[in-house]
């Protein structure tokens, strides 16, 4: 993933090939190509608004929520890089292609909304949600950028699937014009993005992200900085703990019963499907550890 500038840091640019971890985000989740699609362009979207990050441990978590059967979608990016995401249903029962393209919208509904919570590690989250444009991701975060955060945003993202459900490209890019940007100038990035290939296109025939964005200014673009990016869930049994002492001694009693009669109780990450066991050891002392947090509030 690559950061630039251009025009004397009024347009802003971001690229990255996500090819890899689009693939590991359809192998952990078992997706269908449509919904491969459709959670490969939020990450891949997700990703390049988390390089919009100013620190590496900053987070940005983007929420679709539409009225199409893959249910709620759902990405998280670090300002590393790093990236995990989830959906409801991995598998609707759709046609996975419409007029030839991934049938993107009709797994995730073309009304809803869009959500972006950006964790600055201040007090409180900034969140703020839009009605969904088209449910096909692209325009939806674009209108996002134009609406929530009033930049116009041109971005291009995609995600080619093969007949055997494996991820051949994935990728994209987000140009940015800041305030003060002359109109020409304007007009002249805007009518070349509209003419660029589709990002997969690009991908597939060879292109870095340095290749894409040359595409569209040239050589008259400022490299800022290139990191890998990778997937990556930080869920640990700790986390899981954790999570469960705040549902308090009841929901834990409850979960006490379930592992008497199973011998220990399951409990799967939704973001990348790791699995804890908590034996009925764990949970006594989650417990014990829930009932003095009780005692002490
Ligand atoms: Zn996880």
């Amino acid at each position: 993933m690559i950061r630039a500038t251009a025009c004397d840091g009024l347009v802003r640019a971001f690229a990255v090939d996500s090819t890899t971890l689009v693939n590991e985000l359809q192998t952990r989740h078992g997706t269908d190509p449509a919904v491969t699609a459709a959670l490969g362009r939020l990450a891949t979207g997700t990703l390049l608004f988390g390089a919009m990050l100013k620190e590496e441990d900053q987070l940005v978590t983007v929420r679709v929520r539409g009225n199409g059967p893959a249910g709620v979608l759902l990405a998280s990016a670090n300002g590393s890089g790093e990236v995990r995401g989830l959906v409801a249903n991995p598998r609707p029962d759709i046609d996975q292609a419409r007029n030839g393209k991934l049938n993107v919208s009709g797994a995730v509904g073309t009304t809803g909304q869009l959500t972006v919570t950006r964790d600055l590690g201040l007090r409180q989250p900034y969140v703020s949600t839009i009605e969904l444009v088209s449910g096909e991701i692209g325009e939806d975060l674009a209108e996002y950028l134009a609406r929530s955060e009033q930049v116009p945003s041109a971005v291009g993202i995609g995600v080619f699937v093969l007949p055997d459900h494996s991820v051949e490209a994935a990728g994209g890019y987000i140009v940015q014009l800041m305030p003060g940007v002359n109109d020409s100038e304007a007009a002249r990035i805007d009518a070349v993005v509209r003419e660029l290939p589709h990002p997969t296109t690009m991908l597939r025939g060879g292109d870095s992200p340095e290749d894409m964005l040359g595409r569209i200014f040239g050589n008259s673009y400022e490299l800022l900085d290139r990191k890998p990016v990778r997937f990556h869930c930080p869920c640990s049994k700790e986390r899981v703990e954790r999570a469960f002492l705040l549902l308090g001694e009841t929901a834990i009693d409850e979960m006490i019963a379930e592992s008497e009669t199973k011998g220990s109780t399951e409990v799967v990450c939704q973001f990348c499907n790791a699995i804890y066991y908590l034996t009925a050891a764990d949970l006594q002392d989650l417990r014990e550890r829930a009932a003095r947090r009780e005692s002490a509030a």
